[in-house]
């Protein structure tokens, strides 16, 4: 039962304002007064609830046990809890306890319904607070995702060249090559290495060496097809997978890719004009072979074309050749 002192503290609730207690104190009387001690539990996560809790002194705190709420919500007299539950969804996510000594006015489901039946103010306070509430939870959750999408954007993208990063194809690889299996369609890896890096860095700084670094990434990525993959390796060798591929189309790419580099990404300094070049290996996937076993044959690939002269392609000789 709701005594008079208990109607002073509702008339203040949010529920009820702009609202004459008189519309709704004959269903008043059918709520339940409670009384929570400090750190006592009103709801569980998972619990059913099918009440809204009207906070007439003390507070309750919220500590939902996801990360598409607030992290936590502190809740004093006039406010109220529990309010969602009227709608068709699940359990709460959220663990309710009192931060103090707390008074509650716990009105079930069927009587709130009933109060917004006889009052239209019930009605648009309850929307109000609804909405309020959604709006949060809805920005709580934009808030979590874009911060997992950072994170998993921080995992797989290299932060000095803004390519993937080797980790990342990793992942895509089986997903790139099982496509090409259903298809029965061959696909092939490029290694692409800078050309005496190490002497950009000795002659010219770290710094130049990066901004060239950069540079080639570009010309790289820039003269890909759409569904082919390319990835920093470490250091300046670059990983490129090149799905529904011949080694004949493979060749042709790298070659092209070579001559971009050659032709656009020259270092001109006041007093040194300095080439950039790139070597390549290409290596066609066999059948069940791993990322790891396939960057081993274009690796060897690799270095026929450092061994033959640098700028070059070379094609990885099939086994017993
Ligand atoms: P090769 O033609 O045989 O490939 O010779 P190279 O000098 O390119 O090869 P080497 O492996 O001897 O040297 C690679 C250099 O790349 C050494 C390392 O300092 C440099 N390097 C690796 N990562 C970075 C980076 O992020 N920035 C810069 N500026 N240099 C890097
Ligand atoms: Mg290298
Ligand atoms: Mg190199």
């Amino acid at each position: 039962m709701i005594d008079s002192e208990d109607r002073l503290y509702l008339e203040q609730a949010q529920l009820f304002a702009s609202v004459s207690l008189e519309s709704v104190g004959h269903l008043l009387g059918n709520c339940q007064q409670r009384n929570l001690e400090r750190g006592e539990h009103l709801l569980e996560p998972g619990a059913p609830n099918s009440h809204l809790y009207l906070i007439l002194e003390g507070e309750l705190r919220v500590y939902p046990d996801d990360r598409s709420l607030p992290e936590r919500a502190v809740f004093g007299p006039g406010d109220c809890v529990g309010e969602m539950s009227l709608l068709d969804s699940p359990p709460a996510p959220a663990l309710v306890l009192a931060a103090k000594d707390t008074r509650l006015v716990a009105v079930p489901h069927e009587v709130l319904w009933a109060m917004v039946d006889c009052s239209h103010g019930v009605a648009r306070n309850l929307l109000a607070i609804m909405s309020g509430r959604m709006r949060n939870a809805n920005l709580a959750l934009i808030n979590s995702q874009s911060r997992s999408l950072e994170f998993e954007q921080a995992a797989s993208v290299d932060a000095l060249t803004g390519l993937h990063n080797r980790r990342w194809l990793l992942e895509a690889y089986p997903r790139a090559i099982a496509r090409c299996d259903r298809d029965s369609q061959p696909a092939c890896l490029l290694i692409a290495d800078i050309d005496h890096f190490k002497r950009f860095n000795d002659r010219f700084g770290h710094l130049t060496g990066d901004v060239v670094l950069r540079r080639v990434s570009r010309q790289l990525a820039d003269g890909l097809r759409v569904q082919d993959l390319i990835a920093r390796h470490g250091g300046e060798e670059f990983l490129i997978l090149l799905p529904q591929s011949s080694p004949i189309q493979s060749l042709q790419i790298a070659e092209r890719l070579r001559e971009l580099v050659a032709a656009n990404c020259t270092l001109v300094t006041e007093d040194v004009v300095e080439a950039v070049t790139v070597s390549c290996g290409v290596a066609e996937m066999e059948p069940g072979e791993t990322l790891t076993e396939l960057t081993a044959r274009a690796d060897a690939a690799l270095k026929r074309a450092k061994d033959n002269g640098r700028d070059r392609v070379e094609l990885a000789l099939r086994e017993g050749r």
